[in-house]
């Protein structure tokens, strides 16, 4: 089969002919018709996330089609439409009980990160990573659900708990992912203040349904948000950004009793310890999305209520040109990988 080699980190993916994948009794064998690409791939292509040892077939953003199962695989068949939840969790720790599948205490791994992943016509899945596709989603805007929208699902619904009353500000909010948060926190009845750098993303923000939105470079964000919301300041922020300055802004127009939280990570930020005292500001991290996180989306896609937003379709040949275009931050919606037809 074909697939996109990582061998060395920081180096171009090589286009190589391996061998099909093995799977195991409890796992399946899943053609890969399309798979997200996302900023993680970007690092775990810099070598700044632990990863197996190389070489590496990246690609967790999975959507496909069953076309061999394991002896133990009960729940999935041959011929069956899937999506993948790349986390693979043990399913039996205090965490995964509890449904916190992304901080498992005994994880088996990550598709594309520990194990080989989608950037390649087959991949072999664990059954419980499987999640039935509906047939009126199409493989492409699938493949953008496990990570851009579900992790947003996770961060504003199963984290903060966004509610209709709140006002919601997305810092970085005309990329990738931002644009799925955005219709989440409108679909949650929340307004929306989105916050970006240029003027093609202010305008996608819009499309997606953001009440107000800024430009962090050209607008003194305090200003437009302490007018927009009565003096009051906003309820949540969603950091996309996580930068000194982003984080810096955030406090400043976080509102009392409100919360920040961190979509994007940095290992080291500062911020306002006296002013998240005064406001009792909640600091909320979030780590990407669980399988029930990707079902919810699943539903919000398929009833209209969130649209994949897809900025570029690639071949899966194309697959360095696509980390270029994502380094350069030029992309209007989410890039996708057509792997196979
Ligand atoms: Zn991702
Ligand atoms: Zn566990």
């Amino acid at each position: 089969m074909k697939a996109m080699v990582l061998e060395e980190y920081g180096k171009p993916l090589i286009l190589r002919e391996v061998e099909i994948p093995d799977f195991g009794k409890d796992e399946v064998l899943v053609k890969v018709r399309a798979a997200g690409v996302c900023g993680t791939d970007l690092k775990i292509w810099e070598g700044k996330v632990p990863t197996k040892t190389l070489p590496l077939i990246p690609g967790h953003e999975i959507a496909g089609e069953v076309v061999a199962i394991g002896e133990n695989v009960v729940d999935f068949e041959v011929g069956d439409e899937v999506v993948i939840s790349f986390y693979i969790p043990c399913g039996s720790c205090s965490f995964c009980r509890a449904g916190r599948y992304t901080i498992c205490e005994n994880f088996e791994g990550r598709m594309g990160f520990e194990r080989d992943g989608g950037f390649a016509e087959y991949v072999a899945v664990p059954q419980k990573c499987l999640i039935h596709k509906p047939e009126k989603i199409s493989f492409i805007q699938a493949a953008v659900v496990p990570d851009a929208i579900a992790t947003c699902y996770h961060a504003l619904v199963t984290r903060a708990r966004v509610k209709d009353s709140d006002v919601v500000l997305m810092m970085g909010g005309g990329g990738g992912l931002g644009l799925h948060a955005i219709q989440i926190a409108k679909w949650l009845g929340a307004r929306v203040i989105g916050v970006d750098v240029s003027e093609k993303k202010l305008e996608l923000m819009k499309e997606c349904g953001a009440d107000l939105v800024l430009d962090a470079n050209n607008e003194y964000l305090p200003d437009r948000v302490f007018e927009y919301t009565l003096g009051r300041g906003v309820n949540c922020v969603v950091e996309f950004v996580c930068s000194e300055s982003s984080v810096e802004q955030s406090f400043r127009v976080l509102g009392r009793g409100s919360r920040l939280v961190l979509v994007a990570y940095s290992p080291q930020v500062k911020f306002d310890a006296l002013r998240a005292h005064l406001f009792e500001i909640d600091i909320l991290s979030t780590r990407a999305a669980g399988k029930q996180d990707i079902e919810e989306c699943l539903k919000l896609v398929l009833e209209g209520k969130v649209r994949p937003v897809i900025g570029n379709v690639i071949e899966l040949e194309e697959l360095n040109f696509g980390f270029q275009m994502l380094r350069e931050g030029n992309l209007k919606g989410r890039l996708v990988v057509k792997v196979q037809n």
